[in-house]
């Protein structure tokens, strides 16, 4: 039997690729959702990453079907776009809410089982945007960029304990997501990617999966960009 991989925000997008990548690789793989469950073969747990006492019941949902996580891919994200002068507070703490602390929140429960295991693997998935900024991404960079904060923390205080904690940052990827994007965005955006093309979820599957293989055990606090060039230097 494999592992027990956790995937936030599993159920569609680039969350739905990596838990699918894991499965097909034999590993246990549970998802959050909350709106629409997962298609079968993944184990599907209703939780929202704002509210601490979802995750603490999601983990133990988690823990009496697959044994506790081994593999944590926090990958929950949203945006909420709009120039600083118009963001209001509200918008700017939601998106942080959601895309960094829910990421907190998942890693300290998570830790509990790795540190007793002596083994783990955290990915946090962040953006180029984290890295580079973006107009009217003032709350979605910075919640972004803060989990690089996290990662490297993580392997401060864990990194001795075979807990790897480490960083994906995908460029543009057509999802739900990007589909918000204007017709006119998305062309400046394309003519910046080296690669010329926008990136699939697969490929960031493939990132993750590699970062929690065995293999990669000595990789730990890196920010993998797969992103097509997009970030190149940052
Ligand atoms: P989607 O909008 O397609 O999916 C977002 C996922 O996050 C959904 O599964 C959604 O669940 C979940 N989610 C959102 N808010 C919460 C919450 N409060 N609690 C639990 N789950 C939540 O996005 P993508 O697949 O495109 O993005 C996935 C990740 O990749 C995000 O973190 C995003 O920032 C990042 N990313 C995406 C890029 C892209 O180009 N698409 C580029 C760079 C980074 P539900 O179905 O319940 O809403």
């Amino acid at each position: 039997m494999g592992r027990s991989v956790l995937v936030t925000g599993g159920n569609r997008g680039i969350g739905l690729s990596i838990a699918r990548a894991f499965a097909a690789q034999g590993d246990q793989v549970a998802v959050t959702y909350r709106g629409k469950p997962p298609p079968e073969g993944l184990f599907g747990v209703r939780c929202d990453v704002t509210d601490a006492e979802q995750v603490d019941a999601a983990f133990k949902e988690i823990e009496e079907h697959q044994g506790a996580v081994e593999v944590l891919v926090s990958n929950a994200g949203i945006t909420d776009d709009t120039l600083l002068m118009r963001m209001g507070e509200e918008q700017f703490t939601r998106v942080v809410d959601t895309n960094l602390t829910g990421a907190y929140r998942v890693a300290k429960r998570a830790c509990r089982g790795m540190l007793k295991a002596r083994w783990g693997r955290m990915i946090f998935i962040s953006s180029v945007v984290g890295l580079t900024g973006g107009p009217g991404q003032i709350n979605y960079a910075a919640s972004k960029a803060g989990l690089i904060g996290v990662a490297r923390s993580v392997v401060r205080e864990m990194g001795n304990r075979n807990i790897t904690a480490n960083v994906v940052a995908p460029g543009f990827v057509s999802t739900d997501m990007t589909d918000a994007v204007s017709d006119e965005r998305r062309e400046v955006i394309l003519n910046q990617v080296p690669a010329g093309r926008y990136g699939r979820v697969d490929e960031i599957a493939a990132a993750v999966t590699f970062l929690a293989s065995e293999p990669a055990g000595y990789i730990t606090g890196a920010v993998l960009p797969v992103d097509g060039g997009l970030g190149m230097g940052h």
